[in-house]
């Protein structure tokens, strides 16, 4: 047997092993489709489904009772999907609320921790965060009557992927207010040291917040242990909640109980919002932090897909999907030796999330035929290929076809045909 035969025989037996393989038949995918870009839409399961469906019935027949008689009373949903979410990041129940998306959130949490006073006015962040953080950012500080040229400090990257944990913390001064960093960077799937950055913060007087858009759903955190002040995230990704489906925030217990920055009548402690007084009464939880109505019909389907979560166990993703990422980067070096690719993701699995991160030259043009073979990779402006097998709902054997698959492209020099530049899309 050959390599490449070895590999498959491989792949086949960790699937025979692997107890989380009975996961997939409740996701929804054409049957020939390899889909690696579930870091950035996750894929519909029935239950998630189920629980929408669950949602449109309760409306179908309760009309406005559907806020406290169905189903799935739509005035306690958020909460209850903050419950169901905190086993996922280490919090206790009253910490988490799921409302808004990861930009509003990071809004509404800057506008109520982000309070610059004397010297201390400048917001630390790295070079290589999503473009939607750092537009938050900077607008946050323009809020408050300073310029981001100078109030905001980003930390730079010796080879353009990751971040130093140690020039980080050489950067936190005394005129640093507010630190925001990613969990895990989503080009080259670097995952920080969470815990170490928010003691070092702290040490400062620094409040930390964590962007954990690619790693919720993907591996535990400690959030609440740590002693992380703020976290942000959304549900579309690792969390399949579909298409817009409502983000969710994280407020450390030491902060509750103040007003939120922004308020609005869903800031309010449940047993009084219809009291409809002019003076807010915040909730003593991080439901605080919502503003308006909740958006039932993009919530709902985080019920059903937060219970898999649940059956399946955390732990248990973590360590599917660190097996199945060590054995693409096997694959993709034994099968795909002298292409031009580069893994640019972390090798250690302490410093690396979900996704394997391939850089190449004619990355735009390699996704594209990887799409005409029904692969759904995920193109990263200029040059880098995300793929994540999400344990899930992706097999090792898929893995094994996406690679081979991609070196016969390479082979017979298919990506060719298709010009190097990005979809709209990417
Ligand atoms: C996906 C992602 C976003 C998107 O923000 P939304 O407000 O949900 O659109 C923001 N930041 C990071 C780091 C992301 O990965």
């Amino acid at each position: 047997m050959d390599n490449s035969n070895i590999a498959r025989q491989e792949a086949i037996e960790l699937d025979n092993q692997d107890k989380l393989a009975h996961f997939k038949q409740e996701f929804y995918i054409g049957d020939e489709t390899l889909y690696m870009d579930g870091n950035s839409l996750g894929l519909l399961s029935k239950r998630a489904e189920e629980t929408l469906l669950t949602s449109l019935e309760d409306w179908k027949h309760h009309a406005i009772e559907g806020w406290t008689d169905g189903e799935q009373p739509w005035y306690y949903m958020s909460e209850k999907l903050g419950e169901m979410t905190a086993p996922l990041i280490g919090a206790k129940k009253e910490e988490v609320i799921n409302t808004g998306s990861i930009t509003t959130n990071l809004h509404q949490l800057l506008a109520t921790f982000f309070k610059p006073e004397g010297k201390k006015t400048k917001i630390l962040a790295d070079t290589l965060n999503f473009p939607s953080d750092i537009y938050a950012l900077k607008s946050q500080l323009r809020l408050h009557g300073l310029d981001p040229e100078e109030h905001l400090i980003q930390v730079p990257s010796d080879d353009g992927r990751t971040l130093d944990e140690d020039t980080i913390i050489e950067l936190m001064n005394n005129d640093v207010a507010l630190l925001l960093l990613p969990s895990v960077l989503y080009r080259s799937g670097q995952l920080l040291d969470i815990k170490k950055l928010t003691e070092a913060a702290h040490e400062k007087g620094i409040i930390v917040g964590f962007d954990l858009a690619h790693s919720i759903g993907a591996l535990p955190h400690e959030l609440h242990e740590w002693e992380v002040d703020f976290a942000v995230w959304c549900t579309y990704k690792y969390l399949n909640s579909g298409p817009g489906g409502v983000g969710g925030l994280f407020v450390h217990e030491k902060h509750l109980g103040q007003a939120p920055g922004l308020a609005g009548w869903f800031s309010s402690r449940k047993d009084k919002q219809f009291d409809m007084d002019h003076t807010l009464i915040p909730a003593e939880t991080a439901g605080a932090f919502q503003i308006g109505t909740p958006h039932i019909l993009s919530s709902a389907p985080l019920i059903g897909s937060l219970k898999i979560f649940e059956e399946a166990g955390i732990e248990n993703i973590r360590k599917k999907s660190l097996q199945q990422t060590e054995f693409m980067m096997k694959l993709i070096e034994q099968e795909l030796d002298g292409f031009g690719f580069t893994i640019a993701n972390p090798r250690e699995n302490k410093r690396r999330g979900g996704h394997v991160s391939l850089e190449h030259d004619e990355a735009a043009r390699i996704c594209k035929a990887l799409k005409e073979k029904h692969i759904i990779p995920d193109f990263r402006s200029p040059n880098v290929i995300r793929l994540a097998p999400i344990a899930l709902y992706v097999s090792y054997e898929d893995i094994f076809e996406v690679v081979m698959h991609l070196k016969e492209i390479m082979e017979k020099q298919s990506y060719k045909k298709f010009e190097n530049e990005r979809g709209i899309i990417a």
